[in-house]
């Protein structure tokens, strides 16, 4: 099954893919953590990243689009994979359907998660006092400037891939507003398991 997670970010996605991998088989796919390897381990990747995912900026179309093609490539992938945070713009959303095609595969769905702006600040503010009460390491883009910068990038950059796949009849939009537990039923009742 080839899945992707749609939605702004601090709507879920992460805890949601976690959750379902298990059930489908497939492995979890997140371009921001393999972006972050990237900046971890100071590759060229990472040094051009870097910066750029600080101030909450999407990391050019070239290298995220290089580092999908090539993890999906793998073994692993063959038989689908659920990515998350990937394609966040339409040319990504595009060449990515390309791409496919010439494997001769497809997406089977697109799945959206739905949370209101208010409630997502709310969401990340808490998730930066939850982590460092408990010495945990805060994302250097979980703060409210880069978090604005971020939200804008999914207003203008990503949310028009929500009509793309309506349009090719691949989206499901799920209340990402709803408790954890409830979001995956619905989730995983939209893919029938
Ligand atoms: P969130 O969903 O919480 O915004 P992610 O972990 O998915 O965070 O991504 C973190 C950062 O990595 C993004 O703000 C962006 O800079 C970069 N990034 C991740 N995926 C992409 C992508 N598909 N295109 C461009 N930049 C990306």
């Amino acid at each position: 099954m080839r899945i992707i997670l749609l939605g702004p970010p601090g709507s879920g996605k992460g805890t949601q893919a976690l959750r379902i991998v298990a059930k489908l088989g497939v492995p979890h796919l997140s371009t921001g953590d393999m972006l972050r390897g990237a900046v971890a381990k100071e590759t060229p990747i990472g040094r051009a990243a870097k910066e750029v995912m600080e101030r909450g900026d999407l990391v050019s179309d070239e290298i995220v689009i290089g580092c999908v093609l090539e993890r999906i490539s793998e073994p692993d992938a063959a038989a689908g994979f659920i990515l998350d945070g990937f394609p966040r713009t339409l040319r990504q959303a595009k060449v990515f359907d390309a791409e496919l095609e010439k494997t001769g595969s497809k997406l089977d769905r697109v799945l959206e998660l739905k949370v209101v702006e208010a409630a997502l600040f709310d969401r990340i503010i808490h998730r930066t006092r939850a982590a460092k009460a408990d010495g945990l390491p805060i994302r250097s883009d979980d703060n409210p400037e880069a978090f604005k910068v971020r939200l804008d990038a999914y207003r203008t950059q990503t949310e028009p891939l929500v009509e793309y796949y309506h349009n090719c009849g691949l989206l499901r939009t799920i209340d990402g507003l709803l408790p954890v537990e409830q979001v995956t039923s619905c989730l995983l009742s939209e893919l029938q398991l």
